[in-house]
This record gives structure tokens, C-alpha cells and sequence, in this order.
């Protein structure tokens, strides 16, 4: 296995000057780097300052804005205002309900396990897309402050991420024109940046703490010989400082009568924005008093942001620490109650921590340490550097360990290409992808796409391509005997199991039958130096139109699978459609088919898709109730 490093302009393999580390955040996103000069983790400082706010405008035939400017168009045009995009990061169509209602843009809703999609305009973007515009105007951050071309990154993730999320946010990356070094989970890049894991003769347990605006996170990590393991994860991703501003808001509102005329949104906006104020005032003054006018139209009839307020009123706002403390108390009393969660889940008592970090704005509310150190009281508390910042510091350290820099510290063997499975339409799908620590094991779930299917070819590939016809072929079979069901019942295992020597097996399983199949394969047998740097530069440079040409195929393959669903549903249920309901159906499956053989655009082919599947769905739905009312007929309940 080898640690490959190179320069994506001239294709020559290079030990690497410029890495950074990442981290992607779902409000604020930062960029570090190591400073050859102090030898140091800093973080890169524009003139925006450090935090790039992670807020994509996409504007009708114009490159997407990233950052503050984005932010300020948030109240504006909220349709096309793009904001926590991590949150949709690997998250497919049906789980949508768990965040819609948060957005203000569109996302666009069908019932399928294809990837989640929002719509502005007549464009579509998937979050792989949008969370690439966030690091490409990281990338231009750093080479503009630092002068120099950057291709190289670690980029951060929670610790809960699961593979496909970890897999969208390296696609992001590749397609920002960044070679992922390594996905690194955020408490882990957080302990590095406090030193903790760089000795590799230490072994110690560590509990990191992530409080931010809007989410919550608590991880127990254990560190051998350099490894860091996850032992538990727990949190809650609405929890956060913004609880505490909206808690302080509803105490002035039960303290000050008045303040029921303020109803007009940017009033309230306001209110808001004096409660983060008082917040921040009070955390870093805790024996002063947070007195401040707060004036408001009293119209309340004026929600409207057209609408000028008419009559102003006037309120001396007040807040102590002690109305903080009463204010944060719930939140407080949460974050502990995980805390006590994490170290059941990990079979762990306090005193097994030998080390907690803090991460996140939130923390630098006093009363955090104050009961952590309560809590456990043998542990002297790291979070004298910046809570913003750590988890960007530690990602560039990583980066840098990665990029052999730090003679100090061994690197572990990695798979230095990606390896997968050939899906419909001659799709690469990827199960371990490239800069993956040996030894590894890799699970995924397929099924049959069409009914009665009883032998599935297996193919496997290597390489950095979307499309399995640019990669190399490394063998292939068939799961023969699975026994005959309808499409999408059988349940077909397929595992990479990479050894330490880099030898991969591939097992081929059909759930239900128990039918088994398997290979043996030497990835790299064969595969001169010289080759494996050309498959690697072949995917950079074609990371945009593979990403394109792969959009188009599952579109493809999405409205393929809809005609054969479609059609099959109305050959059973013919007699449930109106003539005319049947002819609509039969019009739009048509005009889709078309589509589909005149090769058109994925937009085009999203269009159509939309059109069948909303006109479909109430019929699927009637369906389903005629079968639960026929079910509970005669039945008492
Ligand atoms: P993050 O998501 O990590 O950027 O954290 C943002 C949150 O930290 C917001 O709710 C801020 O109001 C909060 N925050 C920032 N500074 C302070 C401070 N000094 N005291 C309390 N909360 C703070």
C-alpha cells in the first residue's frame, strides 16, 4: 500500500508544502493551516475574518456567493438562500420530514432512496453540490491569504456521520478540487488540537463536549497507540445557545408587559439578537448588569416587513447573571443528562475520563466548565484555546501528520484508490474509498430491480472515476439461485473486507435464501507507480463531469425504475383508475419515455420524474387505505 502525494498541475508526485484542515460546519465553516514558520495550527484570517458562514446565495446565471454576503440576503430572498446544508449531507428523499420545516428553500419531495435535491429556479443541487461551493470558497480563502495553490485537505465531521454521510463530504471535497487526505471525526480533530492522541504511547479516554448555536454533542474517545476510537456519541442536534437567547427573550416578555405589541419579524429579529448581547455580555461579565432601550413598533397588525411600522415604543430591557443562569438552567440540565447517557452507552464511570475537551461558542457560558468540573472533579478542563476554532486547528494538524510532515508520528497503511461495485447504468459505486486506514470491512445492502431476478453479476473496480467504464476491473461473478421474488425484495449483502496486506475479499450474500458467493482479489497487483498516479489525476480532472455524468445516470435510472413501478402498479390495479385518470398516467409515462430516448438534460428528466410521481402518488395512497379499511372490516376497535 502506498501514501501517494501529488501535485493535480503538473501530475508529478510531490511532497506536499500546503495541506489544510477543515472543518465544515453547519453555521460557520473555518480553514487552518500549519505554519511552516511557528510550526504551529492557525487558523487562516481574511478579511471577513475567520468564519466563513456556510450560506450559499444562487443567483439565476451567476457563480454562487458564499458567506457573509449570502447571510445577508437571508430575510431577502430566503428561496435561494442556501443554509445548513450539512444537515441534508447523506440524507435521502424519505428522511426529509426531519428537516423541511426549518428551511426556506425548496426541497424537492419524492418518496425514493435517491439522493435529497433542492430546487431553485429550474435548477436542482444536491448537497454534495452546495457543501462543494462551501469548500471551494474555503480553497480560495486560504490561496488568497497564504499566496499559494492549496489541493490538499482533512475535512471534519461529526462523529455520528454514517458512511454516506462521510462519503458525500469527501465528493464535496473532490469536487471542489481538493484531494481528501482524510475525513477525520470533529472530537477527535478537537483532542489533537490540545495535543491529546500525538503521543502514541498514551493511552487515555477522553470526553468532548461540542455545544454550539443549534446542535449538541457528546463523545467518549478512547486513544491507543495513536488510534482513536469512538466508544459513544450522544446529543441533540436542536440544542444549543440559541435556546438560551429565546429562554432570556420569554423571561422579558413575562418581565415586560409592553413587549406584547412586538410582533412585527424584524422587531422580534431584534429582540433576538439583545438576548445573544445579553448573553455574551453577561458570560464575560458576570457580576455586571445587561441594561439596554429596546425600541419596537407597536403595530402589531404590521407582520409584514413592507409594512412601516407607525408608532414606536420603548422598553429599558434588564438582565443579571443570576436571570442567565435561570434562563440556561434547562439547557444546562440536558447537556449533563447526555453526558450521564454517553457514559452508560460506553459501560464507563466519571472518574474512567482522563481528559475533556470543549468545543463550540457555547462553552464559553461559565457555567459549562462550572459543572463539568462538578461533575468530574479529578479532570483540569481543556478549553483555553478557542472553542470556534479547535476542531479546524485539529484537522490541519491531522493534515499535516497525514502529509508525513510530522516525523514524530507513523502513518498507518491506506488504500491509495477507491474500490467498488459496478450498479445500474454502469454506476461506480464506491465502498471503500481511497486513503482508507487498512485493515478495513465494508457492508452494503442492493436489491433486484427487476421482479423475478435470480442471478446478480457482481463486478468489482478500482479507481477514482463515477463511471465503472474509466476504472480498471479487478474481477467479477454471479450470485447465482436467489430464489424468484418481486423487484427490490431480495436482500443482497455485499462485503469489502480489506486485510492488513491489502488483500480484498468480496462476499456476495442473498439474505433471505442464505445463497453465498465470494472472491479473492490483489487491488494493486499489476498496477504500476506510474498507472496509479494517472487514475488519481484522471479523477480530479474529471470530477465535475463525472459527478454531472453521474447525476444523469441515477436520473436516468430514477425515471426507468418509476415507468417499471408505474406501470406495474396500473396492470394490478387498472380498475381503481378513472378512464381519464388512466389516460393522464399513460400521457406522462409517455412524455417521460420520451425524454428518456431523446437524451435529455437531468433537469428535464427531474421535471418529468416530479410530474409522474405527484400525479401517482394519491392513487398509491388511496390504495394503501382501501387495504387498511378492508383490513379493520368486521374488526372491533
Ligand atoms: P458555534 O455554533 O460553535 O459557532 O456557537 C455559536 C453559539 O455560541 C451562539 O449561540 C453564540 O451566542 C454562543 N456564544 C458565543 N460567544 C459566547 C459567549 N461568550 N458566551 C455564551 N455564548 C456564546
Amino acid at each position: 500500500m502506498a501514501k501517494i502525494k501529488i501535485d493535480i498541475n503538473s501530475g508529478k508526485v510531490v511532497k506536499p508544502n500546503i495541506v489544510v484542515g477543515i472543518d465544515l460546519g453547519t453555521t460557520n465553516s473555518l480553514v487552518a493551516w500549519i505554519n511552516p514558520q511557528t510550526n504551529k495550527a492557525e487558523v487562516i484570517v481574511d478579511e471577513w475574518g475567520a468564519l466563513l458562514p456556510s450560506v450559499i446565495l444562487l443567483k439565476p446565471n451567476s457563480e454562487p456567493i458564499v458567506g457573509v454576503l449570502a447571510k445577508e440576503t437571508l430575510l431577502e430572498a430566503p428561496e435561494r438562500t442556501i443554509f445548513s446544508v450539512k444537515r441534508l449531507l447523506g440524507i435521502s428523499q424519505h428522511e426529509i420530514a426531519s428537516v423541511q420545516q426549518f428551511l426556506g428553500y425548496h426541497i424537492v419531495e419524492d418518496e425514493t432512496d435517491s439522493m435529497l435535491r433542492i430546487q431553485v429556479d429550474e435548477n436542482f443541487y444536491n448537497a454534495v453540490e452546495l457543501s462543494a461551493m462551501i469548500l471551494r470558497a474555503l480553497k480560495h480563502k486560504a490561496e488568497k491569504v497564504l499566496g499559494v495553490q492549496v489541493f490538499q485537505a482533512v475535512i471534519s465531521v461529526p462523529a455520528y456521520f454514517n458512511d454516506s454521510q462521510r462519503q458525500a463530504t469527501r465528493d464535496a471535497g473532490k469536487l471542489a478540487g481538493l484531494n481528501v487526505l482524510r475525513i477525520i471525526n470533529e472530537p477527535t480533530a478537537a483532542s489533537l488540537s490540545y495535543g491529546l492522541g500525538l503521543n502514541r504511547t498514551v493511552s487515555q479516554t477522553i470526553l468532548v463536549y461540542d455545544l454550539g448555536g443549534g446542535t449538541f454533542d457528546i463523545s467518549i474517545l478512547q486513544i491507543e497507540d495513536g488510534v482513536f476510537e469512538v466508544l459513544a456519541t450522544q446529543g441533540d442536534t436542536r440544542l444549543g445557545g440559541d435556546d438560551i437567547d429565546h429562554s432570556i427573550m420569554a423571561f422579558w416578555q413575562g418581565k415586560y408587559p409592553a413587549l406584547v405589541n412586538c410582533a412585527n419579524p424584524r422587531d422580534i429579529q431584534a429582540l433576538r439578537l439583545l438576548a445573544e448581547t445579553a448573553k455574551i455580555f453577561l458570560s464575560n461579565n458576570t457580576d455586571l448588569i445587561f441594561t439596554e432601550w429596546f425600541e419596537f413598533s407597536n403595530n402589531s397588525a404590521a407582520q409584514s416587513e413592507d409594512i412601516e411600522p407607525v408608532k414606536i415604543e420603548k422598553v429599558a430591557l434588564s438582565l443579571d447573571y443570576g436571570g442567565l443562569v435561570t434562563a440556561a438552567k434547562a439547557l444546562v440540565l440536558k447537556t449533563q443528562a447526555c453526558i450521564v447517557a454517553a457514559l452508560r452507552d460506553a459501560s464507563l464511570k466519571p472518574s474512567d475520563i482522563q481528559a475533556l475537551v470543549l468545543v463550540g461558542g457555547s462553552t464559553r457560558y461559565p457555567e459549562i466548565p462550572r459543572v463539568l468540573s462538578a461533575q468530574f472533579p479529578h479532570l483540569i478542563i481543556n478549553n483555553f484555546l478557542n472553542p470556534d476554532e479547535v476542531v479546524a486547528l485539529g484537522a490541519a494538524i491531522e493534515a499535516d501528520v497525514l502529509a508525513g510532515n510530522r516525523e514524530d508520528i507513523l502513518l498507518l497503511d491506506i488504500t491509495p484508490l477507491g474500490l467498488g461495485i459496478e450498479t445500474a447504468g454502469g454506476l461506480m459505486d464506491l465502498l471503500i474509498p481511497r486513503n482508507t486506514k487498512l485493515p478495513c470491512r465494508v457492508r452494503r445492502e442492493y436489491s433486484t430491480s427487476v421482479d423475478g431476478q435470480i442471478n446478480l453479476q457482481i463486478a468489482v473496480f478500482q479507481g477514482e472515476r463515477g463511471m465503472v467504464k474509466e476504472n480498471r476491473k479487478l474481477g467479477e461473478f454471479i450470485l447465482k439461485g436467489i430464489p424468484a421474488m418481486p423487484a427490490g425484495f431480495p436482500k443482497i449483502e455485499v462485503i469489502f473486507a480489506l486485510n492488513a496486506d491489502g488483500l480484498l475479499t468480496v462476499y456476495a450474500s442473498e439474505l433471505r435464501s442464505g445463497v453465498s458467493q465470494n472472491i479473492e482479489i490483489k487491488p494493486q497487483y499489476g498496477l504500476s507507480d506510474e498507472e496509479l498516479e494517472r487514475m488519481l489525476l484522471d479523477g480530479f480532472e474529471h470530477a465535475q463531469s463525472d459527478l454531472q455524468a453521474r447525476g444523469l445516470q441515477e436520473t436516468i435510472n430514477e425515471a426507468q425504475q418509476l415507468i417499471y413501478s408505474v406501470s406495474r402498479f396500473i396492470a394490478k390495479n387498472t380498475g381503481m383508475l378513472s378512464a381519464t385518470q388512466l389516460a393522464d398516467t399513460m400521457q406522462r409515462i409517455d412524455s417521460l419515455k420520451r425524454l428518456l430516448n431523446i437524451g435529455s438534460n437531468k433537469d428535464a428528466l427531474l421535471q418529468g420524474i416530479t410530474a409522474l410521481n405527484d400525479f401517482t402518488r394519491p392513487f398509491a395512497e388511496n390504495l394503501m387505505n382501501i387495504a387498511v379499511a378492508s383490513a379493520l372490516k368486521g374488526k372491533e376497535i
